[in-house]
């Protein structure tokens, strides 16, 4: 087949640009999904205890949220890990939420581009009545 005729061929142009845009599709859904670990530098963050009792919330600069020795990371109550502070769109429950590492390429490889997207709601899955429309507390709100 010509090259021109690649470019004439309607058929082929169109599943051409259509295998384009579901590439770019999903390219931007999993950079949405997985924004990457850790926050920028620094960031103001609302974190809230993980200690179901506890619960405490606070406003911290927080460099790297699993790390136990930073004294930001633990709540300044009964020093248990906090996580960010997030809130459930559809009870309004708060919940305490730790991003995990995300799993290396060779284990999301294996799952199903489903089960890439099931994995990444499920950690900010609100705990109370299951919704995955579940935001970060903004700061201000504090
Ligand atoms: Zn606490
Ligand atoms: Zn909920």
């Amino acid at each position: 087949m010509k090259p021109i005729e690649l470019i004439t061929n309607r058929r082929i142009r169109n599943s051409i640009i259509l295998g384009m845009l579901l590439i770019v599709l999903c390219w931007a859904l999993y950079k949405q999904l997985f924004p990457g670990t850790k926050p920028e530098q620094g960031a103001i963050r609302v974190v809230k205890c993980t200690d179901e009792e506890c619960k405490h919330s606070a406003v911290k600069k927080i460099m790297d949220i699993g790390n136990k020795h930073d004294p930001n990371c633990v709540c300044e109550k009964c020093g248990k890990p906090v996580g960010y502070s997030f809130k459930c769109e559809d009870c309004d429950y708060e919940f305490a939420y730790i991003p995990v590492e995300v799993p290396p390429p060779k284990e999301l490889k294996k799952l199903k581009t489903m089960g890439k997207f099931q994995f990444a709601q499920d950690l900010q899955k609100c705990p109370n009545c299951g919704s995955t429309r579940t935001y970060p507390m903004p700061v201000d709100s504090q």
